[in-house]
């Protein structure tokens, strides 16, 4: 049984739903329920109405190993599974569950290249958009799921996509890079804006009501073969159409589909999996 603190009000209000540690490396929403525990018990804030429940490690195995995950991307798999085949689709099973008896969802992650805090904008109905803009994070990737539609050998199963298909409002926020101690302060910072949208707390900081810049994905590129980028690319890094990005051993070179940005370039991404993304910037 994954490891699962509730604080419940017991006045009426929504049920939000808060994961750290879906992905085992990505330590920064641990960090973030953590600090928020602690606060919550100390009496530095309190909830005013609703119920509060927090995963803050998904993927158990995966984070005492510090890897993404063993045996299937947990990401990947949400949804319910009545054989478990992986490691990852029991804790699937559990997570699933727990989204259907929520109202909101905020799923914390961070990232392998790149400083720039961002979320993913998909479903982008005016409510989404409107709990988006709450969370002052400047940069919002929209696009996923139309470009996952078209990649139908890749499993979809994300926490949001779960999410929306059940009714849900959902937000996955990428805090920053793995490694920097700023992410859990993103991650702290989204959670605590998170509450505050939803009057569920007051809020810790003022939303600075700053457009965000926004960016749709248009293309992706899957791990078919070894090869390196040619450079230590960031995510959010201009690029331009034809730009050279990688070498497969073999000697091709991969160029740029697009004249716009690169984004989450994977460094470690294995065969089969995605490697890096492409995107163009406004709606
Ligand atoms: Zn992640």
């Amino acid at each position: 049984m994954l490891d699962t603190l509730v604080f419940d009000t017991q006045k009426p209000g929504p049920t939000l739903l808060v994961f750290g540690g879906v992905h085992g490396n990505e330590k920064c929403g641990t960090h973030a329920i953590a600090r928020t525990v602690i606060e919550l018990r100390s009496g530095i804030f309190g909830l005013k109405r609703g119920k509060l429940i927090m995963v803050p490690i998904c993927n158990p195995e995966a984070y005492k190993r510090d890897i993404r995950y063993v045996e299937t991307n947990l990401n990947r798999v949400i949804k319910k599974h009545p054989k478990i085949l992986r490691y990852e689709h029991g804790l699937a099973n559990e997570l699933v569950t727990l989204i259907d008896s929520c109202d909101v969802l905020l799923d914390l992650h961070s990232y392998s290249s790149g400083r720039r805090p961002f979320l993913f904008l998909d479903n982008d109905t005016q409510e989404q958009k409107d709990f988006a803009a709450a969370l002052n994070i400047p940069y919002w990737v929209t696009g996923w799921n139309e470009m996952y539609e078209n990649e139908k050998d890749l499993l979809q199963g994300d926490t949001t996509t779960y999410a929306f298909s059940k009714g849900k409002m959902a937000l996955l926020i990428e805090c920053g890079l793995h490694e920097d101690p700023q992410s859990a302060i993103i991650g702290y910072k989204s959670l605590r804006a998170t509450l505050a949208y939803h009057d569920m707390a007051e809020p810790f900081e003022k939303a600075r009501g700053e457009p965000p810049t926004i960016t749709r994905m248009k293309a992706m590129l899957v791990k078919t073969r070894e090869g390196k980028f040619l450079k230590d690319w960031q995510h959010l890094d201009p690029v331009t159409k034809g730009m050279p990005i990688l070498r497969y051993d073999d000697g091709m070179i991969y160029q740029s589909p697009v004249d716009g940005v690169i984004l989450l370039p994977g460094k470690k991404a294995r065969i089969g999996e995605e490697w890096v993304y492409f995107g163009v910037e406004g709606q």
